[in-house]
């Protein structure tokens, strides 16, 4: 006898679209912690010129780099970009995979809600850079925060929305038209409000949860109206820990108000499906179990030679 309750469900191991190797700490030793984690593949979503080219990683994670990531020198991404004296071009055509990570604005503002760090490509110069991506066979990966970048970067064609922050729900029904996939890095934010070093003001603290709670709502909305999310967990970035962001990312999924099981299909489905692969080794999850036994089972697994 089977009723909904039991019934067997089955996903491919878990993808982490969004993070950092080469931040937090030592790149193999952050591979290592994903693991451990049981997570099975990244997208490394930028290094500083190319820094992870040296890095042999553990041969069970699959690691996907955008190689670094294509800002305007002087504006915010030095740390995870391309200095290097190279034509748009040649950045893209070098990227060591099949995606490109581009910095379309700055950061979130803890002071002033709302407020974005400086943009740094036009409309037009952004469509010129998807189209030289896609003419090489690449997509892009987009970082970008607030509505009106958001709505040019998908005029522009990118493939993904990273972050994502202040989007508007007119934007997300656009990106589910045009299969645009959002990756909202909540936990990036969300971790903000422990403050364990003591860094934030109480008012800068009262913005961090309204930027959470927003990002929340815009969430549970996405998802209801058909925008593919994945889980992207920006690791290696401040209070942002390798490996154990993973389910605390699909937790505030949740939180948002998503069902457990599409979160389990989120995190792994939506993850291969933006990859633009497959995988074949299959985890099995009956909907009673708590989130956290797929990484439980997905470590066992990757963990056989
Ligand atoms: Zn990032």
């Amino acid at each position: 006898m089977s009723n909904k309750q039991n019934d067997i469900l089955e996903y491919p191991l878990p993808v982490d679209t969004h993070l950092h190797l080469s931040l937090g700490g030592d790149p193999f030793a952050n591979a290592q912690l994903q693991l451990a984690a049981g997570v099975a593949v990244v997208r490394d979503a930028g290094d500083r010129d190319a820094c992870l080219d040296a890095v042999a990683f553990p041969p069970a994670l699959t690691v996907i780099r955008t190689g670094p990531a294509i800002f305007k020198k002087g504006s915010y991404g030095s740390f995870l970009g391309d200095n290097r004296e190279l034509s748009l071009s040649e950045k893209i055509a070098q990227t060591p995979s099949s995606f490109v990570k581009v910095i379309l604005t700055g950061l979130v503002s803890f002071d002033d809600y709302g407020k974005i760090g400086p943009r740094q490509w036009s409309l037009e110069e952004l469509s010129e850079i998807v189209e030289m991506a896609v003419a090489v066979g690449k997509k892009v990966m987009v970082h970008v925060n607030s509505d009106k970048a958001c709505r040019d970067a998908v005029a522009a064609g990118v493939h993904s929305i990273e972050h994502g922050y202040f989007i508007e729900p007119e934007t997300l029904l656009e990106m589910a038209a045009k299969g645009i996939c959002w990756t909202p890095t909540i936990a990036a934010m969300a971790n903000q409000i422990s403050d364990p070093d003591k860094r934030f003001s109480a008012t800068q603290l009262a913005i961090i949860k309204r930027n959470a709670a927003r990002q929340l709502e815009m969430i549970q909305f996405a998802h209801e109206n058909g925008v593919k999310l994945s889980i992207g967990t920006d690791s290696g970035s401040y209070n942002v820990p390798h490996g154990k962001t993973f389910l605390r990312e699909m937790e505030l999924f949740v939180e948002a108000g998503i069902d457990k099981a599409e979160v389990w299909r989120i995190a792994t489905d939506n993850g291969w499906h933006l990859l633009g692969r497959q995988g074949e080794r299959r985890l099995k999850l009956s909907r009673n179990q708590p989130l956290v036994a797929l990484l439980q089972q997905s470590r066992k697994i990757l963990a056989k030679p």
